[in-house]
């Protein structure tokens, strides 16, 4: 079999764990399989790296920050590399580049475009294990990107497709996809296998196990993945095209994002366009909007309230700025002491009243819901984020998801 491996920091926080890992594809290279491994950087090496950014400037530049950013995981191949020699096996770490990963030129947030894989094919079939560097790549003018955080995990999807490989293993410090997350849910369970669809809600939705790109690109390549802990053997969780077992619940997992603000624009003028000056702004600067409400019109005018990530608040605002007399509207305020606390679960499409339990769960808190926003196979509502913890733990206990 030609197994695709992803291990994330944590896996490779220290010396200590990059031996162990080192151990564990020795393991699996001695039964006769092919291995490419994708690592992360040790530990919280890329939060260091952008605070070191801070300390010289505020505006560093995305290219620059690209340069940067890439480092961490150049440490974490090489010295895996050296590891799994020292297990008496042939090994060779390979840069985004090196290994052929084509991006666009979206600095920050790249999106791979292509793999041209034939050296990794070679070095495999010369018997070598070989560790690329996750979240990197080289885009058409021959820089170095990133895919932005977390992209390690669509690194390995991308590279188990253009592979074509047998497995990808998602290696992380939890044993899988849980019903919420254990830190804030303390009776949270794990599940045994989740599809793709919901797996992508939860991912979006700000459960931080897997990056949501490589939960869409395993989708629409149909790409079962493997999602288990590298401090143990337990079996983990199976993301795959439909699950079976827990299609019986009605919700299959609560997640919340704390990483939300909101934006909203005063009196922008009733009239076709408005919303499309508005957002094409945004995406001009590649600025992802998540929720939109508008209100109801009164006197000409309605108020539009929309969602972005906080880490794109201070940019979204500018353009507001830039936009705000072309686009008409008086003003605008913002939030970022908000969160999404999200219900994902594809029984959800077919029984009815449960926006109505997730209101109700919810209201007995006394906690007040700013948005609402819903799609077939999930829920979600903007609260204060004081309220996050308590929100989820009642949208865990209501649907009974404890284990
Ligand atoms: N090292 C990068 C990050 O921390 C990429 C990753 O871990 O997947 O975001
Ligand atoms: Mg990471």
């Amino acid at each position: 079999m030609l197994i695709v491996q992803k291990y994330g920091g944590s896996s490779v926080a220290d010396a200590g764990r990059i031996k162990k890992v080192a151990r564990r594809i020795a393991g699996v290279k001695k039964e006769g399989h092919d291995v490419v491994v994708v690592v992360s950087a040790m530990g919280d090496t890329t939060d260091y790296l952008i605070e070191l950014v801070k300390s010289i400037t505020s505006n560093p530049g995305e290219r620059e920050m690209d340069m940067i950013l890439s480092t961490g995981e150049q440490v974490s191949i090489a010295l895996l590399a050296m590891a799994v020699k020292d297990q008496g096996l042939e090994a060779i770490s390979m840069t985004g580049p090196q290994a052929g990963i084509f991006t666009d030129s979206v600095h920050t947030k790249a999106r791979i475009k292509e793999i041209q894989c034939d050296r990794v094919k070679e070095e495999l079939a010369a018997g070598k294990v070989v560790i690329v560097a996750g979240f990197q790549g080289l885009n058409g003018t021959g820089d170095i990107t990133t895919l932005g955080r977390g992209g390690s995990d669509t690194t390995a999807v991308a590279l188990a497709i253009a592979l074509q490989a047998d497995l990808c293993e998602i290696y992380t410090d939890v044993d899988g996809v849980y019903t919420a997350d254990p830190r804030v849910v303390k009776n949270a369970r794990k599940l045994d296998d989740i599809s793709h669809d919901e797996m992508l809600e939860l991912a979006h939705l700000g459960a931080q196990v897997l990056h949501p790109r490589s939960v869409e690109l395993a989708k629409i390549y149909n790409i079962t993945l493997q999602v288990r802990s590298s401090f143990n053997h337990n079996p983990g969780t199976i993301v795959r095209e439909v699950s079976g077992m827990e299609k019986t619940m009605v919700v299959t997992g609560v997640a919340h994002d704390l990483n939300v603000a909101r934006i909203g624009l005063f009196d922008v003028p009733d009239r076709p366009g408005i919303a499309w000056k508005v957002f094409r702004a945004l995406a001009g600067e590649h600025i992802n909007v998540d929720m939109i409400i508008q209100s109801a019109t009164r006197n000409g005018v309605n108020d539009i309230s929309f969602t972005v990530a906080t880490s794109d608040l201070q940019k979204a605002l500018a353009v507001m700025e830039k936009i705000k007399d072309e686009a008409g509207f008086s003003g605008y305020t913002w939030d970022d002491g908000i969160a999404k606390v999200s219900i994902v679960g594809a029984g959800m499409a077919t029984n009815p009243g449960v926006a109505a339990r997730m209101f109700e769960a919810l209201a007995k808190r006394n906690i007040n819901l700013e948005m609402i926003a819903t799609s077939e196979i999930r829920i979600s509502c903007i609260i204060k984020s004081g309220q996050a913890q308590e929100a989820v733990s009642a949208l865990h206990d209501e649907f009974g998801l404890a284990g």
